[in-house]
């Protein structure tokens, strides 16, 4: 059965077809700069990558154009060969705690949760009603990514502030990348072969959460009311103090757009250095010896580092650890600079196995109190798996 995974962004629409239940990957492919004068897609099948310029005006142009590259390379011979079309959902609020079919009542709920990702479900909703349109016989679902976060405990989620900005506001610590910290804590479950444990999965890409599992349940994660709490990011700026945001409005006069504008778009790697919020120019400053790099690194691994320890306490011990995302995957580095602040827990590295990247391997000694691991995370197929399961065989 085929079934797509669809991520859809204000501009882009990423995609992956699977053949379920076997999760075979068919094709995939992101379409970029949707509504823009120069827009274009690229799509691998059968391990070769094409790219294509093409005019698309709205995301119903990316989705037509989908539809004809999977007739053309015969993936599928009709549109009915579709069952099911899952979309990554940003945020469901505290509505959803898993995921669900796509009808009139959920479409008015992901409206609702507007004004807490006012750039997010926007988009993700304009995905939704172009597949809907074009596809009108598959089954459309909804995965979201803060549904994994749903069972923290109330005395975790909440915020010490006036209790109404809660109950009125729904002001409250959500949590994101919920799919792939789901993915991570289940390929934890298998290797250790057991269902009962302890572990933290640190997704660290250009966006960056750790989250803190018991027993296959997210009890803490470091992103907040919105991703830009927790740890220090590419280019976002991770916990602070609020007062911070009225006092540089006051010094400088910018308008408070601007300012959140500065702490997503201009803080994290970007705001340190000055020169990029990508991890690998971090890393060739810091070969150059640039004062800044070397700063924002060690900034970096601390956030981390203390993250990692007090979710060991939090839990009460830890059974695994893993890193996944961009830089958890492939930045042997900073992958060696954490273990090593982590010694204090026992923590063993192992540098010859963290001498890897994108394949899942145990990075720490036989030794090591806690087993580390890099697992290359899936959020794709975590998205074809739970929109199959709504459908079956
Ligand atoms: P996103 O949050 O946008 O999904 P990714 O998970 O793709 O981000 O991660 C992007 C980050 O991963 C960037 O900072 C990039 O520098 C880093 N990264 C990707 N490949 C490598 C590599 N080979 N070595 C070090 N860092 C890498």
């Amino acid at each position: 059965m085929k079934i797509l995974a669809v991520n859809a962004g204000s501009s882009s629409l990423k995609f992956q077809m699977y053949e379920m239940p076997e999760e075979k990957v068919l094709i995939s492919g992101v379409f970029e700069r949707i509504g823009g004068t120069d827009s274009f897609y690229t799509i691998k099948i059968n391990g070769e990558k094409i790219e294509k310029k093409v005019t698309l005006k709205d995301h119903n142009d990316a989705v037509s154009c989908l539809i004809d590259e999977l007739l053309e390379n015969k993936i599928i011979d009709n549109l009915d060969e579709i069952k099911g079309v899952g979309h990554r959902l940003v945020h469901g609020g505290d509505i959803y705690n898993k995921s669900v079919v796509i009808d009139d009542e959920v479409i008015k709920n992901v409206e609702s949760l507007i004004p807490l990702a006012p750039l997010h479900n926007p988009a993700n909703l304009v995905g939704i009603k172009a597949f809907t349109k074009l596809v009108p016989n598959a089954c459309q679902v909804a995965v979201f990514d803060t549904a994994f976060h749903q069972t923290m405990a109330t005395d975790t989620y909440l915020y010490a502030v006036p209790y109404e900005w809660y109950t009125d506001y729904g002001v409250r610590k959500y949590g994101f990348h919920g799919t792939s910290h789901q993915y991570l804590s289940q390929r934890l479950e298998s290797i250790l072969g057991k269902k009962d444990i302890k572990v933290i999965t640190c997704h660290l890409g250009n966006g960056g959460s750790i989250s803190a599992v018991l027993n296959g349940k997210c009890v803490n994660t470091s992103m907040g009311f919105t991703p830009n709490a927790g740890l220090v990011m590419g280019s976002r700026c991770g916990d602070i103090d609020a007062t911070i945001i009225p006092y540089i409005m006051k010094q400088t006069g910018k308008t408070i757009d601007e300012v959140v504008e500065d702490l997503n778009k201009k803080s994290g790697f970007l705001g340190i250095t000055g020169i990029s919020n990508d991890s690998r120019d971090v890393e060739q400053g810091i070969n150059a010896g640039n004062p800044r790099c070397i700063l924002a690194q060690k900034m970096y691994v601390n956030m981390i580092t203390q993250y990692i320890a007090s979710y060991y306490v939090f839990l009460g011990g830890c059974d695994a650890i893993c890193f996944a995302g961009g830089i958890g995957e492939n930045s042997i580095n900073t992958r060696k600079e954490i273990l090593d602040a982590l010694k204090p827990l026992g923590i063993k590295i192992d540098l010859k196995a963290n001498d890897v990247r994108g394949k899942e391997t145990l990075i720490t000694t036989k030794d090591s109190k806690i087993p580390c691991y890099v697992i290359p995370t899936d959020e794709e197929v975590m998205i074809a798996r739970d929109t199959y399961s709504f459908i079956g065989d």
